[in-house]
């Protein structure tokens, strides 16, 4: 069983003497909780890095913009800290909002050119907000390894360079997204989808397919890929609207010729659940 912590005094004495007095390493595996087989693949690589793993739970207020899913987002603590003794996790911290946040965070956390772009448009002070919980939860628990999955693309990218910018004694290692038999990238936020939903959310993984395809094709224009990803999406029943779908390089700049190793990223309404995916141009087999 884990060892659950509520308070950050709590894990503070827990660092002071694993790691401070007994040099112990830990890896930290940051989430929202609901926790599906795209966290255990963090948990396990942080498993096989590490001599302690810590998963930290904690749905951030301060991360969801006005109107957003912060009330119904999914929570099952209970669920969570199965999945985690299952996985031999040695600490679990789910930290109660009086002890995150005792008073309203007044400082602002910006990564120019990062955290204004793609994301930061559709959901005002979102990145603004993860920033703040990324760094005070790197600050708590001072791992020596933080992971951070590729399916949030640009918020690996922010936490990147927010990490290198503030000299946080923390590496950052990136694991790449998990994806069910069909494609579709394991999400808290799935569980929101009906069966028919489900189906149509496919569309997502399998645009990225057709556009690999065409790139393998010759097709090297930025425009012309991005038309048929929206083209091909939009076509499925249950799609409500595409908030963006943009090809960048690997720093989130966007490209008009594209090449190898470049990303698609995209969001996408399906019923009333907003999903994101993101695509390494060049990585499918087709
Ligand atoms: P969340 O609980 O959604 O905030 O996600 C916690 C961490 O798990 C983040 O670093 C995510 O990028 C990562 N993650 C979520 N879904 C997946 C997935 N399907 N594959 C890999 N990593 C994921």
């Amino acid at each position: 069983m884990p060892a659950l912590f509520r308070k950050q005094r709590e894990i503070r004495n827990y660092i002071k003497l694993h790691k401070c007095e007994n040099g112990r390493t830990i890896g930290l595996v940051p989430t929202m909780g609901y926790l599906h087989e795209g966290h255990v693949r963090l948990i396990r690589e942080s498993k096989m890095q590490n001599d302690i793993t810590i998963v930290s739970i904690y749905v951030n207020p301060l991360q969801f913009a006005k109107g957003e899913d912060y009330e119904r987002y999914p929570r099952d603590l209970q669920r969570d800290i199965s999945v985690c003794e299952e996985e031999s996790v040695d600490v679990v911290f789910a930290p109660m909002d009086e002890d995150m946040y005792p008073d309203k965070p007044l400082t602002k956390i910006e990564v120019e050119g990062l955290t204004n772009i793609l994301e930061e448009k559709f959901r005002p002070g979102h990145f603004s907000g993860v920033c703040t919980v990324v760094l005070k939860l790197l600050n708590i628990i001072q791992p020596d390894r933080a992971y951070f999955g590729e399916k949030d693309y640009q918020q690996l990218k922010v936490v990147e360079k927010l990490v290198r910018d503030l000299s946080i004694n923390t590496e950052i290692i990136p694991v790449s997204t998990v994806r069910d038999a069909n494609g579709l990238a394991y999400s808290s936020r799935n569980s929101y989808l009906s069966a028919e939903e489900r189906e149509s959310a496919l569309s997502l993984y399998r645009s990225f397919i057709l556009a690999d395809k065409l790139f393998k094709n010759g097709n090297k224009d930025s425009k012309l890929l991005k038309e048929a990803i929206t083209d091909f999406i939009l076509k499925h029943p249950h799609v409500r609207k595409i908030d963006y779908v943009e090809i960048t390089d690997e720093n989130l700049k966007p490209v008009q010729e594209v090449k190898e190793g470049d990303r698609i990223l995209l969001a996408v309404w399906v019923g009333s659940t907003r999903l994101i995916d993101n695509w390494r141009i060049g990585y499918a087999e087709v």
